[in-house]
Formats: structure tokens, sequence, C-alpha cells
């Protein structure tokens, strides 16, 4: 029996989507390709960083998770793709050529430290990348702790910017005021002050989202002490300050930088259909325009809806990507027509802190505690069944 070998470029919420649905076919032989050795949930990466779940609870094991598929014909490899080559229909790996009958390009994005900005590389935090996040957290954690020890000498208080006000940078604001709050509040710590500065280039924040849910945000962000600095751009770093485009000059302990997005660096290497931000261009069906066995799906690229409004790059399109480029592998292989998209966001929920979001969902509001749970509850759901196969894979391999 003569199988069809597909190739899967990164295992984020788009491919391991994509892989689900193929694998049910046992003719599919599924390689998945990953430079990391997990998949990393970056939707509870504020919970790590609120010191609410560690690393191991927002990540998942390619190896065991490939292995749990009854078919059994999905392997991980843990291989950094550097180039493809689609005329022979080739994977370059740094360590292996691999042939494909299907591929697709799930690499995702990254922070995009803009170079026209003086000292952004060197002294921002990113939160994209696992690593990044990591040593953002333990730093945060330290500085609180040594504020703990200045007390009774001096109190300075802990300062921190956030450039960037779109999902994460909200979040990351509202979540560590919250957790501060409650850091200073255990113990009863005299020195209890810590700045938060969210600085955004739009007129306000979360640009583009539903008005009700913005407008929520700011509230709870005003609550928490976060100082909200509107249509500002960071201009300059240094080790301890931040130049905004007014002349404003803002002392910092440490600055995140979640001010855009780019394509992960493969991207930049293929020759292939992109925008002016260098992200992959798609037909509706998910297919590059270049090669029909070729699908790209997730972050890395664009998608727009029928009246050429782009969708802004969610965990939760880019499953609805995953899913439907899975179904039109299928199509493909029968010779049928494919599908064409019609993804559309299911809905939004902005977590703001210790057991507190605003949400709209199915065009429905929530907001507080009640939102929380719900975002929790569709987190806990989507790990769960990741976890199935994860656990069965874990059971093959000790069981051998
Ligand atoms: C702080 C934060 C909060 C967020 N909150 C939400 C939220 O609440 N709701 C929501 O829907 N979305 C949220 N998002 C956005 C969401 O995380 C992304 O839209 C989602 O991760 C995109 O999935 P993806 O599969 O395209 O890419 P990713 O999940 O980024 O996966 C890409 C994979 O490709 C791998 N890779 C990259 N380059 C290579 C290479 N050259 N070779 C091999 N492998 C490679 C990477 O290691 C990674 O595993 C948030 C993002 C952040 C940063």
């Amino acid at each position: 029996m003569i199988k069809n070998k597909i190739i899967v470029i990164g295992g984020g919420y788009a491919g391991l989507k994509a892989i689900q649905q193929l694998a049910k076919n046992p003719d599919n032989e599924i390689i998945l390709l990953d430079k990391n050795p997990y998949h990393y949930m970056q939707t509870e990466v504020y919970d790590l960083i609120a010191n609410e779940e560690d690393f191991a609870q927002i990540t998942l094991d390619l190896f065991t998770y490939c292995i749990g598929f009854k078919n059994n014909n999905v392997t991980f490899y843990k291989q950094e793709v550097n180039d493809i080559d689609f005329n022979k229909k080739k994977v370059i790996t740094t360590i292996d050529r691999l042939n494909y009958d299907y591929l697709i390009i799930g690499v995702g994005a990254r922070t995009k430290f803009v170079a026209n900005v003086e000292g952004l590389r060197e002294y921002a935090y990113g939160i994209k990348a696992l690593h990044r996040a990591m040593y953002f957290k333990q730093k945060f954690e330290m500085s609180l702790f040594q504020k703990v020890e200045e007390s009774g000498t001096t109190c300075r208080p802990l300062s921190i910017v956030i450039a960037g006000a779109g999902l994460s940078g909200v979040e990351i604001a509202a979540q560590m005021a919250s957790f501060a709050q409650e850091f200073y509040k255990h113990n009863n710590f005299l020195c209890r002050k810590l700045n938060i500065v969210l600085v955004n280039a739009a007129e306000k924040i979360l640009r583009g989202m539903d008005t009700k849910l913005v407008d929520r945000s700011i509230k709870r962000l005003l609550d928490l002490g976060v100082v909200i600095k509107n249509e500002q751009k960071v201009v300059a770093l240094t080790e301890d300050s931040v130049t905004l485009s007014n002349g404003e000059k803002i002392f910092m302990d440490f600055m995140i930088f979640a001010g855009g997005i780019e394509p992960n660096g493969l991207i930049f290497n293929l020759k292939l259909r992109k925008n002016m931000k260098e992200f992959l261009e798609t037909k509706p069906s998910l297919q590059t325009p270049e090669y029909e066995t070729v699908f790209a799906i997730g972050d890395c690229t664009t998608l727009y809806d029928k009246d050429n409004n782009i969708l802004a790059p969610t965990a939760d399109i880019a499953e609805q990507m995953g899913v439907l480029c899975a179904k039109n592998i299928g199509l493909h292989q029968e010779g049928e027509d494919l599908d064409i998209h019609t993804i559309k966001s299911r809905g939004i929920l902005i977590a703001l802190g210790r057991k507190y979001a605003t949400a709209k969902i199915f065009g429905i509001y929530i907001n507080g505690y009640l939102a929380y749970l719900m975002k929790k509850m569709i987190e806990r759901a989507y790990s769960k069944q990741l976890d199935i196969h994860s656990c069965i894979g874990c059971k093959k391999i000790f069981d051998k």
C-alpha cells in the first residue's frame, strides 16, 4: 500500500490540529518537525508569569504526543527546518532532507524587535518564545524579592514598562499588576509599590477589538493601577530607561516588548508569495498560490475574511486553519474540489489578572469571575485533548 507522506512543519496550535485530523486516515504517514521538543501553550503564558502554572503545565511533549495516535502513523523529529526545495519536494533541516507528497507550513510568528528603536533588542524582553517568557518570569519574581529585601531602608517602586497594547500586552500588564497586589498583601509587606506603564501606539488599547471589551479592559487595568500611555511609541531604550515619542523618559527596571510580530525565520528564506509584512499569502483553500500540495496555516500567514479584512492571528483561527487544511488534503487525495475557508473568530476571551477576564463568545458578553472560569475551561479542554494522545504515547513507550 502506497502511503501519502505528509510533513507538518511546526507543532503549534495550527500544526497539531491538522495532525489530529490527518492521523485518522491510516494511509497517511505524517512527520512532524519542530525545532523545540514541546508544544508551547502561549495563551496561558500569563499564568506562568504570575506563578499560577509552571512550565510543565503550559507545554506538551511532542514525542509522546505523536506516538499516541491509534494508527501509529505520526512521527516527531526535533529538527529545525532551514529551507524547502519545492521542485524536488524536499524539506531541508539542520540534519536531514525529507521527501513529502504534501507539506503543511505552520511555523508561527515571533516578536518583531523593530530595528529602528535603539536598544530594543538588547534591553527588552519578548514572551513569544518559552525560554524568553521563563527568563522574564524569573527576573520579575527576583525583582519583587529584591524590593522586599530593601524594606526598612528604601522603598523604591519596581517599574515595568510594557510596549504594545494588543491582546498579549494587555493580558500580561493586568496579570502582573494583580499578582503583585497579592504578593505584597501576603505577609503584609510595607513597601508595596509596583508601577506598570502600558505604552500604546493607537488612540485606544486593543486596536480593532470589540468596543465593549476594550472599555471593560481599560477600566480593569486602571482599577489595577496600570498607567496607560496612548498614542505613544517607544523610540529608545537603555538598561534602565525608556524614551517615548513625545520625549518623555520613563525610568524602569525592565521592559516587555509586545509591540508586533513577524513570521518565524524560515518564512524569510522561502520563495513563496508574501504580503508587505512578510506573512505568507494563501488561496482561500489554504494552499500556497504556487504549489497545490503545499499548504500554509496559522500565525505565519495572513488570513482575510470575505470582505478582505484581516482576521487577527489567534490560536482559535490557527486551529480552524489546521482542521480545514487537513480536510483539503483529504479532498485533494480523492481528486475532489477543495473547500474554501469561511473561518471567523468564535469568540474572544481576555484574561485581566487573577480570577478575572472579559469575553465575547458567540455574541454574548461575559465579565469577571465567570469569564475567567470560561477561559480556564477552554484552556483545560484544549490541554486535555492533547494529553490523551500524550498519555497513550507514554504508555506505549513504557510498556515496551
Ligand atoms: C502572551 C500571549 C497571549 C495570547 N493569548 C491568546 C488568547 O487568549 N487566545 C488566542 O486565541 N490566542 C492567543 N495568543 C495567540 C496565539 O498564541 C497564536 O495565535 C498561536 O500560537 C498561533 O499558532 P501557530 O500554530 O500558528 O503558531 P505557534 O503556536 O507559535 O507554533 C509554531 C511552532 O513552529 C515551530 N517552529 C518555528 N520555526 C520553526 C522551524 N524553522 N523549524 C521547525 N519548527 C519551527 C515553533 O517551535 C512552534 O512550535 C496569545 C499569544 C501570546 C504571545
